[in-house]
């Protein structure tokens, strides 16, 4: 009997000021802080999939309030320097700082007016965002971002959602010409194909080497046979994912941190360009629940 279980998983994204009285010079500074919540469910046999979703959106929403009320970033007062105490302890206990290359976090010494408000939030980031384009990579804060209308790996011109052969689009608006995504769809079938071959070449080699024992008989083969079958089928699966580069990878999930990496120098300078414009003019929350 076959089970099916779906999972449903909802992540939200929102973003908050604190205020802080800094304990050495009493200077107020307010800062942005930004924290996502996870919510999840699954259904049996895919009954009642509506209803699972909808509570693990549910859970995401409930958790997100409570995430940006206790959160508390590593940003040292603006006029001193100084890093809060308490704030000091807690990074120091869960060994998260310094993040290299980790994003600046906004700050003001006047209070903004409330996310969401129609008045444009003009915060200064306590330090400035330094793109290592050079290295072929940028850390960000997803949701400060907006991705430039051109094809992350080739940097033409492009609209079309960029999407991994195996997986659902990413929803941060990065994009792709045609071509390249056409070459993707490529690689990732010859990928396949070599990783069937591979393991049905291994289990043959397997099958050869029992053969060689005494009185094994046809048994050798067939047990070479199942073997680089279920070989070749996982080698197909695994393959194409392992050998394409990792253009994404979270640093710190929690508040959204990610560290860009692609192979096309005109495209990481445009998103260096675009990140620049994102972190001196404020928050730009655009993926505000993803
Ligand atoms: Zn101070
Ligand atoms: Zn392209």
């Amino acid at each position: 009997m076959i089970v099916t279980i779906n999972t449903y998983t909802v992540r939200v994204a929102g973003a908050r000021i604190k205020p802080v009285r800094c304990a050495r010079c009493q200077q107020d500074y307010y800062y942005e802080t930004v924290r996502t919540a996870k919510g999840s469910s699954a259904t049996v046999y895919g009954i009642g999939a509506k209803s699972a979703e909808q509570s693990a959106a549910n859970e995401a929403h409930a958790g997100l309030p409570y995430e940006l009320y206790y959160a508390v970033d590593p940003v040292p007062c603006p006029k001193c320097g100084t890093l809060q105490p308490d704030v000091e302890e807690k990074f120091k206990k869960a060994r998260r700082l310094p993040i290299p290359g980790m994003p600046p976090a906004l700050v003001a010494e006047q209070p903004a007016p409330a996310m969401g408000a129609a008045i444009p939030i003009r915060l200064k980031t306590a330090v400035p965002q330094k793109a290592d384009v050079e290295n072929g990579q940028l850390t960000v804060q997803e949701h400060r971002m907006y991705f430039p209308a051109a094809c992350c790996m080739c940097g033409v011109p492009a609209e079309l959602p960029f999407k991994m052969p195996r997986s659902k689009a990413y929803e941060n608006g990065m994009r792709a010409c045609p071509k390249c995504l056409e070459d993707l769809g490529r690689r990732y079938k010859r990928r396949s194909f070599e990783g069937a071959l591979l393991g049905l070449g291994l289990g043959g080699l397997v099958g050869f080497l029992f053969s060689l024992v005494p009185d094994a008989g046809g048994g050798a083969w067939v047990a070479g046979g199942v073997l680089g079958v279920i070989a070749g089928g996982f080698l197909a699966l695994l393959l194409p994912d392992r050998l394409e580069p990792k253009y994404c990878t979270w640093i710190d999930r929690s508040r959204g941190i990610v560290q860009y990496r692609f192979a096309s120098q005109a495209y990481m300078q445009e998103l260096a360009k675009a990140a620049t414009v994102c972190l001196n003019a404020g928050p730009v929350l655009q993926h505000l629940y993803v």
